[in-house]
């Protein structure tokens, strides 16, 4: 039964439905021909899924994100979310459409002339789009973006919630599902909806209570061509079904629209109450057809967005890991506010990191501040002060360089006493970090250590020998690893150089340096010519004089430093005249500390407490409880050259992105899926487990055994030796401005023998980096790209291309390293 409406539907002509008979099926065999080119670009993906109850099969066509608006393709449709049974489109959404000024086409300037009013101007609700229509036979269709019914493969399954919720609706104002589908059915109509509700998935805007629900926003006509109903008629047909309204307000002509919406973005708010902005629907110039564009409110939702993204990271790794953007000082306030409440509160931080309770933290900050997000905007430059205080709280980074200062030497050169002495003259800017007063096993405690020592000074002294190529490699590593918050650019490195020359066989130098260690006698934390006799300690210097590797400034990895400092170590008050040396140099170097000359006073006294160094830790060496722990598993791609050929041959010049990453050299050189890393154990108790099985029970011997065969190999990436594997599949590619990566599936983890192993992954969205930008962006930020595409259905800015799943996707048998 069709329901009675308070408006007279649009009478469609039987020769217009015919029309759109021929065209739906014109369109549908295009759109399969299409399918099976995909992943080629202009190429359709097709879903096929049954609607809920039935068995009907309804397929989904999508199109790559980014076909939408080149201009190189011209697609079949342009629609959104489309729907078929057989020849007959069952949903559609409405053609794609753009922010205003997001590029040329819909710059203001080209809109005022290629539009004509009367321009209607609809609130934008934020939540994610539903269609819905009826069948024949009175079966009601509910579909998200590109799917419906049930599924098993989703964690979050849209259609279905925004079905419960309709039907629910439904029950409220004595209507039903055949009421609904019928007379959408009869109407050949595709009910567009807003499903908002802060209870199923959070997004920017708050709609909890009595705010959330389905809102209708549109009634289209099933037919390839887009046209769409009136506000008004959508609005009364709402009521009739119990849709929640879309606001909306109408001007004649494109200045009057514009006008208004600038005041609006003023306030971020209509009507008092704040809105993410507003689809604006007009007409083609000298057409009737219907012409879609949206006006979006850049704030208060940039900054929600990263008062979102700076929570997540201090829950997941403290004041350290936060990465400030444009509201740095905000953010700040923010996280002084909250941090207590965050402080004792595991189950808050857990379902923060699950997108709840994201909009009642912020609302607590501002509600404590009585001000709205834009006013806090507008004060954001008189919070300077808190700058200071948040830094000595260890949050973010100053603007000038830090600089890691690494040692070359052998036992007995002078490190520690040159160290000692520079952290003497400069309390304030020089840290010293002894490997040697690191306990074993060392693993990267003393890059981890260097660089907590940077967060409140500019330069930090890594004392230790460095003697071979894969310490020095290592650092580096560590560095590129671990740190966090110091942009790669404003980070030095500073090479103090104790042995320009070849150290074996030149026994000046043999000669100061016993001599020096004898005097030294057990003044040392590990290395006693004292009691135990001078033969032992004699061996230990040997070795490493025997296993040194000189500084080769052209060469990996010592071509990394920024500065190398050579330094002499042979004769008796070397030191003395080494510390001037590297002051000097220093002076030069790092001229953004305007560092200070001190007086030949200030050395001599400097030098003599140096001298005067007592060490306090006492440590035996080679008693290890346990082996080392890595820093992350992975597997590795072992072939990249064929990796990129599969990119490229899904990209296909569509990726501006990846071709700058090309033309500039910054794809990795080798590729790999992270499958856990030790960091992610502060995740939660689960990741923390996980990586525990990971180190004691699954990988234990091959750890032991990796630290019997190379307890002395301190770097890189070591193939487990049980030969475990990995298979995995290329899902999707992804990337937006800053960073380019696979997402892919991990999906069978097993021994040499083919056994599986059950382990699961420390991370969320298991992917493969491939290149960013700049230096400035970490690899890591593949993480903040994913999470935003899965878990915020972003697609601003955001390029996504499918891989088919087919066998050249499915990489069998990838090594599992361990990386240290
Ligand atoms: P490291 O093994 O490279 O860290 O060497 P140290 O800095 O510990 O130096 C070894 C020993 O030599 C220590 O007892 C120092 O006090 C001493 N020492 C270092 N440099 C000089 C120097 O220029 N003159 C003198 N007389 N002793 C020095
Ligand atoms: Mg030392």
């Amino acid at each position: 039964m069709v329901v009675n409406l308070p408006f007279e539907p649009v009478v469609v002509s039987n020769e217009e439905r015919e029309k759109d008979i021929d065209e739906s099926i014109k369109l549908i065999s295009e759109l399969e021909e299409l399918a099976k080119v995909h992943p080629k670009k202009g190429a359709v993906r097709k879903f096929t899924n049954s609607i809920d109850g039935t068995s009907i099969p309804v397929n989904s066509w999508k199109f790559n994100e980014w076909d939408y608006s080149s201009k190189k393709l011209t697609l079949p449709t342009y629609a959104r979310g489309l729907f078929t049974i057989d020849n007959r489109i069952v949903c559609r959404g409405y053609d794609k459409f753009y922010n205003v000024n997001e590029f040329n086409e819909v710059s203001e300037e080209v809109l005022s002339k290629s539009t004509t009013g009367p321009y209607t101007l609809t609130v934008k609700s934020n939540g994610c789009i539903v269609f819905i229509s009826g069948l024949k036979d009175g079966t009601l269709v509910v579909c998200s973006k590109h799917s419906t019914g049930v599924r098993d493969d989703v964690q979050k399954n849209h259609a279905m919630a925004a079905q419960q919720a309709l039907e629910l609706q439904l029950d409220r104002c004595h209507m039903t599902k055949l009421d609904l589908a019928e007379t959408l059915y009869k109407l050949g109509l595709t009910a567009v909806a807003e499903y908002c509700d802060d209870n199923f998935e959070e997004h920017v805007l708050e709609y909890k209570d009595d705010r959330a629900g389905l809102y209708l926003h549109g009634l289209n006509f099933n037919s390839p061509k887009f046209r769409t109903y009136p506000m008004e008629e959508v609005n009364s047909f709402g009521s009739v079904f119990g849709f929640k309204r879309t606001k909306f307000r109408r001007f004649d002509t494109f200045r009057e629209a514009m006008i208004f919406l600038s005041k609006a973005a003023a306030t971020g708010s209509f009507e008092g109450e704040e809105v993410e902005g507003f689809v604006v629907r007009c007409y083609k110039t000298g057409t009737h057809n219907d012409f879609f564009f949206k006006f979006k409110f850049e704030e208060p939702y940039l900054l929600y967005r990263e008062l979102r993204e700076v929570t997540k990271q201090f829950i997941q790794g403290g004041p350290q890991n936060v990465h400030f953007g444009k509201h740095k000082l905000i953010c700040m306030d923010y996280l002084k506010y909250i941090m207590p409440f965050l402080h004792d509160n595991e189950k808050l931080r857990q379902s923060y990191l699950d997108n709840k309770g994201i909009v009642e933290l912020r609302k607590k900050y501002f509600d404590a501040r009585g001000q709205t997000g834009l006013e806090v905007i507008d004060e954001e430059v008189s919070m300077a002060k808190l700058e200071d205080e948040m830094r000595l709280l260890k949050f973010g980074s100053s603007q000038t360089c830090k600089y890691a200062i690494v040692t070359v030497a052998t036992i007995g050169c002078g490190k520690t006493t040159t160290s000692l002495a520079l952290a003497n003259l400069y309390p304030d800017l020089v840290g010293h970090i002894q490997n040697d007063n690191i306990s074993r096993p060392v693993g990267s405690k003393l890059v981890s250590g260097a660089l907590e020592i940077l967060v409140n000074k500019p330069m930090v002294i890594l004392d230790k020998n460095n003697h071979k190529y894969v310490e020095r490699q290592k650092i580096f590593d560590d560095f590129a690893q671990l740190n966090e918050i110091i942009p790669s650019s404003k980070l030095k490195f500073i090479c103090l150089n104790f042995l320009p020359m070849p150290p074996k066989g030149d026994t000046e130098l043999w000669k100061v340096t016993r001599d020096r260690i004898i005097e030294r006698g057990d003044n040392h934390q590990s290395i006693k010519a004292g009691g135990s006799g001078i033969g032992k300690a004699e061996k230990i210097m040997q070795g490493f004089i025997n296993r040194f590797q000189p500084v080769k400034p052209r060469k990996e990895p010592d071509s990394k430093f920024d500065l190398i400092i050579n330094l002499n170590a042979k004769s008796d008050n070397s030191t003395f005249e080494n510390i001037k040396t590297v002051v000097e140099s220093l002076v030069s170097f790092a001229s953004d500390l305007d560092i200070p000359r001190p007086t030949e006073e200030q050395y001599q006294e400097a030098f003599r407490k140096a001298l005067d160094y007592k060490p306090s830790i006492n440590k035996i060496v080679h008693s290890r409880v346990g082996p080392r722990t890595p820093v992350y598993f992975g597997t590795s791609i072992l072939d990249p050259q064929s990796l990129q050929e599969r990119i490229e041959d899904l990209v296909g010049g569509s990726s501006e992105l990846y071709e700058k990453l090309k033309a500039t050299g910054r794809i990795m050189s080798e590729f790999h899926v992270t499958m856990i890393h030790y960091k992610s154990k502060k995740k939660s108790q689960e990741i923390k487990a996980l990586w525990n099985r990971y180190v004691k029970s699954e990988f234990a011997e091959d750890l032991l055994k990796i630290d019997e065969q190379s307890s002395k190999i301190t770097g890189q990436r070591i193939l487990l030796p049980s030969k475990s594997k990995a298979d995995i599949k290329l899902e999707k590619f992804c990337c937006n401005s800053k960073v380019a990566c696979i997402k892919v599936s991990v999906d069978r983890i097993y021994r040499a023998d083919g056994t599986d192993i059950s382990l699961g992954l420390g991370n969320k969205f298991p992917h493969i980096t491939i290149g960013t930008i700049n230096e400035e962006i970490r690899p890591a930020e593949s993480n903040n790209l994913l999470n935003e595409i899965y878990e915020f259905n972003a697609t601003d800015g955001i390029q996504c291309l499918d891989f088919k799943d087919s066998e050249e996707n499915s990489l069998k048998g990838l090594p599992i390293f361990a990386h240290y």
